[in-house]
């Protein structure tokens, strides 16, 4: 299979994203990503939006989740989310490496970023980013109520919060905080 979708240039480069495959009726991918679109009916039944994922790890599903923004009140409860944080949970690990995530819709920003940070090789998913964004907008590019765009501000007692990273870094190489 390819590495990378030639129509994934809206993806962040930090990650293979593999959607060769998905619409053949012999893909491997089937079995998983019908998982998580099972995942993705029962909370669209419970008001969510439909939206699911599975973690797959050794050829067996670790976790499977669905979005549960609405019902947890947690604006970060995406399904991809969900699973990452329970998959860790369950495996007693942050390292997630090895693993493939499925999703029934193409990852956002922060979900792309969290497989990032735990290691995650490999995202499969169904419907693009845009198919979602044509029911709810884009909402990234969305000004906020206020019209306002987000502000950035940096160096807020940037002394004091750097000396804690040296602190930690000082106790990582002794030992102490792991
Ligand atoms: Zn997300």
């Amino acid at each position: 299979m390819k590495p990378v979708h030639p129509d994934a240039s809206t993806v962040a480069p930090m990650i293979d994203v593999d959607t060769t495959g998905i619409a053949s009726d012999a893909s491997p991918h089937d079995v998983f990503m019908r998982a998580a679109l099972e995942a993705a009916r029962r909370g669209m039944l419970a008001g969510e939006p439909p939206v699911g994922a599975c973690l797959v790890a050794d050829g067996e599903i670790v976790v499977t989740r669905s979005n549960a923004v609405i019902g947890e009140l947690d604006i970060t409860a995406h399904a991809e989310m969900r699973v990452i944080r329970e998959a860790c949970r369950q495996l007693r690990k942050l390292d997630l490496s090895g693993s493939t995530l499925y999703v029934t819709v193409e990852p956002c920003l922060m979900c792309l970023t969290a497989c990032h940070y735990a290691g995650i090789g490999k995202v499969v998913y169904g419907a693009g980013i845009a198919d979602m964004n044509a029911v709810t907008g884009n909402e990234l590019a969305a000004a906020p109520a206020n019209d306002l765009p987000l502000k950035l501000e940096g160096g807020c007692l940037a002394a004091e919060c750097r000396g804690l990273i040296v602190t930690w870094s000082g106790s990582r190489q002794a030992g102490s905080v792991s």
